[in-house]
This record gives structure tokens, C-alpha cells and sequence, in this order.
């Protein structure tokens, strides 16, 4: 499978498209298949498809899992992502050949100390409080789930949290655009071109590093954390997004290794408050996750960093120590100030915001797929993403 973009010089580029999307992360890629199921003209552009925050994730599905006390329209939204997830899989490879990873062996959420395990039974009753399926389980019964658990683990909650590999993923989503024509151009947009009034704006098309103007009716904003760069968007049409920084490890299980998984499921624990989670793959990897840095464009893992990460995961999953460590890898989080995804029209008619997906991109790519699809083809914006508008931190109306 190629996942190399078609060059841009490629002889009989159109110089006009139905849709331009700006971006090649798990969104971008996602929106610009569906929009060519859909019959448009899509033309994608990204100088390095897939190698964004996409790349660094570890590909949870955790709408549960990630549930956070006054976030709960997130809440409902995730749920439905994760719902989703499974007939998107399906229909991921068998557009692309590529399998995307799904795994739902479901996840463990345990506590280290007594602190922890107290945060853990707040998390448990406010669960119950909005109806979430999560299983109470002595750290013995962890134990028995998961034979290789820190024998001091205090006590647990299993939840059905999935996850996909996020790498195969972006890969599948490359090999299902180019084969169902998407135009893949490796180079950045420079700037969106609009036309019209300050008070009736129209985008008209977007114009590449190299100068030369794509001509489109819609342009969708898929630039995760880089979005709020774009030039060319008036001053209530720039995203209110902004980096945060995330790193994480891939550890590798030894072939030989005493013929055991380490870990079935994904594994997520508070240890003296901090957070930390371990994703296992099909292949032996472990995936160890996450810092949440506020660093700027600044994408380099920290030695720190890393430190509390396997200091952190260690104390949950000892095993750890002998697994191979094969990398350390960050990305930007395209975060926004309320946590929730910018999805829908903009003040600029035709220009559609599809970013600030933050901690749950990979969850949430195949509704916001959806939702661009019924945005650019019917106008109309599906009620799961009714909350999600990018206009609700510019106190705009979208033009009639
Ligand atoms: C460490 C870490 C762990 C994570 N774990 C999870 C998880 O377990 N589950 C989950 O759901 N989410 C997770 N996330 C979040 C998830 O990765 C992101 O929300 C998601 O990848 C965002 O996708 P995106 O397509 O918006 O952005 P990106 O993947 O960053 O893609 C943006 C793309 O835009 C391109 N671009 C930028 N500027 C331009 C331009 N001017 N012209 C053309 N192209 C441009 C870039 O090259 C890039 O490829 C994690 C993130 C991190 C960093």
C-alpha cells in the first residue's frame, strides 16, 4: 500500500474542485473520503498526510473512560463516535484493504494509593449518576483480569472503552482516498481566498505554497493544531485553537516473552493523581500515554516527560521494565477552551471548520466525517453536532 501523496506537478491537476480540505490528519482524511463517496470533486491537501497528532495517538476509543465532570455533551458525543466506530471499521477496510486495528476487549481503570482509589469511587458514583456501564472490581478481580497488575492495585472499574491503532488507521484512510479519487496535493495551503463583502464573505478557493489558486465552493479546515495559522480567514472565522503538547511511548514485547500477553486490554490508572494509561496491540506493542504540555508549536518529547511516564506506568504494570522501548513520540492536541471539537459552517459561507478535537480526534473522526458530508451536500448540520458549532467563541450568526 502506497502512502506516499501524489505530487502536486502531477500532469492534469484541475485548477478547480468541489471541495478543498486542508489537512491530511485522521479528520482531513476521513471528511475527504466521505465527501468523495458522497460524488464531489475532492482535492486534499497536506504536505505530510497522517504525521500529525494522528501519528502520536494511541488510538483509544474512550468516551467513558475520558468522561470529565461538566463535559457531558462531549460525553454524549463520544458515545456516539464510539458507536459508531464499528461499521466505520468495516467500511474502512473494505474501501481500503487495511485493517484500522479495532480492538474491543474493553478497558480497566485502576487506582495505585488511597488517594487514587478515592478518586476512582467519585468517578464510579458520577458515572452511575449519567447512566455509564462501568463494572466496580477489587483489586484482586483486577488481578485476575490482568495477571501481570502491580499487586497493590487498589480496586478497579471495567468499562467497554475500545481502541483502534491509530497508525494503521491514517494509512487505511490514505489508501481509501487515493483509491476512491480523492486528489492527494503534498504541499500546504497557504492561504483561503474569499470573495465578496466584509459582511457576506464567500470562500472561493485556496492558494497553494507555490502560489498556484485552487478554485472550490467549499473549503473545510482540517489543519488541526496549525488551523488557527491558516491566512486569509477574518478575524470571527479563525478557530480558537490552540497546541498541546502530548507524549507518548511504544514499548515492544519480546517474541519470546514467556509465551504471555502483558496486557489484553487497555489499562488507565491514577497513580498519586496523575494519569497514565497503557494501550496493547494485536503485534506485542504497548503503547504508554500521555502528557498534557502546554509548549507552543514545540512537538519534541522532554526527557521529564518520559520520566513520569514510565515512572507512572511502572508502578501499575511492572512488566513494563522488560519490554523493549522502541520510541518517544509527541503531537499537538488541536485543543479548544471548553475541550469539545469545532464542527460546521463558519461565518464565511462555504468555509467549513472540522478541528479542536483535542484529546479524542481519533474517536470522533468518523462523526465529524458525517457531519461534513451533510454540511457541504445538504446544508444541513446532524443534531449530535448541534452543540459543537465553531461560532460559539466567535458570537457570530452564520450568514442566511
Ligand atoms: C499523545 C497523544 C495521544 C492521543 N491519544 C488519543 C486517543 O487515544 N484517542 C483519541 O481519540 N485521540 C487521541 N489523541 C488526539 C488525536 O490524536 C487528535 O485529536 C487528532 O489526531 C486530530 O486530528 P487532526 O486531523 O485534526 O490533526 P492532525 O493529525 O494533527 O493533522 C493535521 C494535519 O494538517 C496538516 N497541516 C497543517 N497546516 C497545514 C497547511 N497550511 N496546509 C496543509 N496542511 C496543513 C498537518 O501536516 C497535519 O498532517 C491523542 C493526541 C496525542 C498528541
Amino acid at each position: 500500500m502506497s502512502t506516499r501523496p501524489t505530487s502536486m506537478t502531477a500532469p492534469g491537476l484541475p485548477d478547480s474542485f468541489d471541495v478543498v480540505v486542508v489537512g491530511g490528519g485522521v479528520i482531513g482524511l476521513s471528511c475527504a473520503w466521505r465527501l468523495t463517496e458522497r460524488g464531489l470533486g475532492v482535492a486534499l491537501v497536506d504536505p505530510d498526510p497522517g504525521h500529525g497528532a494522528s501519528w502520536a495517538a494511541a488510538g483509544m476509543l474512550a468516551p467513558t473512560t475520558e468522561a470529565s465532570y461538566g463535559e457531558e455533551s462531549l460525553l454524549r458525543l463520544g458515545l456516539a463516535g464510539a458507536a459508531r466506530w464499528p461499521s466505520y471499521a468495516a467500511e474502512l477496510a473494505a474501501a481500503s484493504g487495511c485493517d484500522p486495528g479495532l480492538r474491543e476487549q474493553g478497558t480497566l481503570v485502576v487506582a495505585h494509593d488511597a488517594g487514587d482509589k478515592a478518586e476512582l469511587d467519585r468517578f464510579a458514583d458520577y458515572g452511575a449518576r449519567l447512566g455509564l456501564r462501568l463494572q466496580s472490581m477489587s483489586g484482586q478481580e483486577c488481578r485476575r483480569l490482568e495477571p501481570m497488575l502491580a499487586p497493590d492495585v487498589r480496586g478497579g472499574l471495567l468499562a467497554a472503552d475500545s481502541s483502534a491503532h491509530n497508525r494503521l488507521t491514517v494509512a487505511a484512510l490514505i489508501a481509501a482516498c487515493e483509491q476512491s479519487g480523492v486528489r492527494m496535493l503534498a504541499t500546504t495551503v497557504e492561504q483561503i481566498e474569499t470573495t465578496g463583502t466584509a459582511a457576506n464573505l464567500r470562500v472561493s478557493g485556496v492558494r497553494l505554497a507555490d502560489g498556484q489558486p485552487l478554485r472550490s465552493e467549499h473549503v473545510v479546515v482540517a489543519a488541526g493544531a496549525w488551523s488557527p495559522l491558516l491566512a486569509g480567514l477574518p478575524e470571527d472565522a479563525v478557530p480558537a485553537v490552540r497546541p498541546v503538547r502530548g507524549t507518548v511511548l511504544r514499548l515492544m514485547t519480546p517474541p519470546d516473552y514467556r509465551g504471555a500477553e502483558v496486557l489484553t486490554r487497555t489499562l488507565r490508572g491514577t497513580v498519586a493523581g496523575a494519569h497514565v494509561y497503557l494501550v496493547p496491540r494485536e503485534d506485542g506493542e504497548v503503547v504508554v500515554g500521555a502528557t498534557m504540555e502546554e509548549a507552543g508549536y514545540d512537538d519534541r518529547p522532554t526527557a521529564g516527560g518520559v520520566w513520569e511516564l514510565l515512572r507512572d506506568a511502572r508502578l501499575l504494570l511492572p512488566v513494563i521494565s522488560e519490554l523493549t522501548f522502541v520510541e518517544a513520540w509527541s503531537g499537538l492536541r488541536p485543543a479548544t477552551p471548553d475541550n469539545a471539537p469545532l464542527v460546521g459552517p463558519t461565518t464565511v459561507a462555504g468555509l467549513v471548520m472540522a478541528t479542536g478535537h483535542g484529546r479524542n480526534g481519533i474517536l470522533l473522526a468518523p462523526v465529524t466525517a458525517d457531519a461534513v458530508a451533510a454540511v457541504v451536500t445538504e446544508d444541513v448540520v446532524p443534531d449530535a453536532l448541534q452543540a459543537f458549532s465553531p461560532l460559539r467563541f466567535s458570537h457570530a450568526q452564520v450568514p442566511a
